[in-house]
């Protein structure tokens, strides 16, 4: 059997961050890096803004402004982003605080779509040079803690240590290993919301700040601002058994593609569950499933002026003089999604919305599209047995999916602060 020092699972940010700092400190350690896609390098194949300010991405269970910033900078000497310019964020600042909405004031890069695929092959070619093994197509289906060999679609592999960063989508593959390999975990958050579609006109605040993050009471907030070349997009989750839902999602291109004019955020209120104890999961994909339901196997989206006059959306709704763009994800069903989102979550989010108007004059246009299901799962939260995210001996969790990050940059993060457990344990 095939022996690594380090089996890493996953080549988003996270595996990318612990190949990486492994390497540069210890060039000698044999890895191997899989990925179950063909191509991957996980999320950052998607949009790649990067946010390189604390707290953003940084779950507080996980993290203190003081490790935040030290890791944050380590991610930013590594990856040596283009730092956008940002305008009049004063003037937006002290409007929104007079209403109790905080703006904070993020240090971004954004390379679009089209620019974090050039990356990913960069980065690729650079872990390959330093000897890293890349296997791509390969999906790991279990371990065995005890013997340390992992176990895939391909083979049985051999390990010292172990990394499993397998993102959001894999979420449920890690809540099943965690149950396969007897590590305690506790309920995680979830957050629900939805996707906002308008022109720019009427989010003009995205010429000034690319991802404006803007706080609101009742644990809501805006969340993943695309624009100039903007689209709204879909992801599966589910299965045959249980059924498939969709989760809306955005992206842009980079400043290279002709733009569409259009803008796209997520208004997104965190849930917590606390008595009886619950799975915020499985509610979560209970209401994926009921949007899926009701808009017959896609996401459902309204615009705000049927909204406001407490109608569903039809066909026609999205044509005429009034509503005067096109949805760009517009295999999404014309509805209601007031029949599909619990009450507390839309009365968080109408107000939200209505506070982020008073912000940014506009952006609530009868035009406005709002698409729903927005959800953001992530495993059940592991019990770590030391700080650097390790949940048995040998064995660590990364990133996204095992709640350590929500974000590129703090994946990375948390990447490597799994390396340097695995340098400190050597
Ligand atoms: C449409 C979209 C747009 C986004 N835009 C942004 C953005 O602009 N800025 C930002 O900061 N964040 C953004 N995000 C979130 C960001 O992608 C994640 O926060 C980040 O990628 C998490 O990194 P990760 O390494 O934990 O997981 P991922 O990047 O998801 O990588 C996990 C990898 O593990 C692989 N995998 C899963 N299970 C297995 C298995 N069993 N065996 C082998 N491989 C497996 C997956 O194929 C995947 O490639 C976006 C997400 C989406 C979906």
């Amino acid at each position: 059997m095939e022996r690594y020092d380090v089996i890493i699972v996953g080549t988003g940010p996270a595996g990318l961050g612990t190949a990486f700092e492994l390497l540069e400190k210890k060039p000698s350690l044999k890895i191997l890096l899989m990925d179950k896609l063909q191509t991957s390098s996980g999320g950052l194949r998607n949009d790649c803004k990067m946010n390189f300010t604390w707290p953003i991405g940084f779950p507080f269970e996980c993290w203190d402004e003081k490790l935040g910033n030290f890791y944050l900078e380590r991610v930013e000497t590594f990856l040596k982003p283009r730092i956008m310019e940002k305008r009049n964020i004063n003037i937006y600042r002290q409007r929104a605080e007079k209403i109790g909405v905080y703006l904070l004031d993020v240090r971004q890069s954004h390379l679009g779509t089209d620019g974090g695929l050039e990356l990913i092959h960069q980065l690729i070619a650079r872990l390959s040079e330093l000897g890293a093994e890349i296997s791509l197509g390969e999906e790991m289906s279990g371990a065995d803690a005890s013997k340390k060999v992992v176990f895939t679609t391909m083979r049985e592999i051999a390990y010292n240590s172990l990394v499993v960063a397998p993102g959001r989508s894999g979420f449920a593959f890690l809540q099943r290993l965690m149950e396969e390999l007897g590590v305690q975990y506790r309920d995680n958050v979830v957050d629900i919301g939805v996707r906002v579609e308008t022109r720019e006109e009427h989010y003009s605040i995205v010429r000034d700040y690319y991802d404006p993050k803007f706080l609101f009471p009742k644990k809501t907030r805006t969340f993943c601002t695309n624009s100039r070349s903007a689209h709204v997009v879909q992801e599966r989750y589910g299965d045959e058994q249980e059924g498939f839902w969709y989760s809306v999602n955005g992206h842009a291109w980079s400043e290279q593609r002709a733009a569409n004019g259009l803008v796209n955020f997520a208004i997104l209120k965190t849930v917590t569950l606390t008595q009886p104890l619950a799975s915020g999961q499985k509610y979560a994909q209970m209401l994926g499933r009921l949007a899926a339901l009701l808009g017959g196997g896609s996401p459902i989206m309204q615009r705000i002026g049927d909204f406001r006059l407490g109608k569903r959306s039809f066909a026609d709704s999205f044509s005429g003089d009034l509503y005067d763009f096109q949805p760009t994800l517009a295999s999404c069903t014309p509805g209601d999604i007031s029949l599909c989102m619990p009450a507390k979550t839309m009365r968080a989010i109408w107000n939200a919305f209505k506070l982020l108007d008073t912000v940014v004059p506009g952006v609530m246009h009868p035009s406005t599209i709002m698409y729903y299901p927005e959800i953001k799962l992530y495993a059940n939260r592991p019990a770590f047995i030391d700080d650097h995210f390790q949940v048995l001996p040998g064995v660590y969790f990364a990133g996204d999916g095992a709640g350590t990050s929500r974000g590129i940059t703090a994946a990375w993060a948390s990447g490597l602060r799994v390396a340097d457990g695995i340098l400190e344990s050597q």
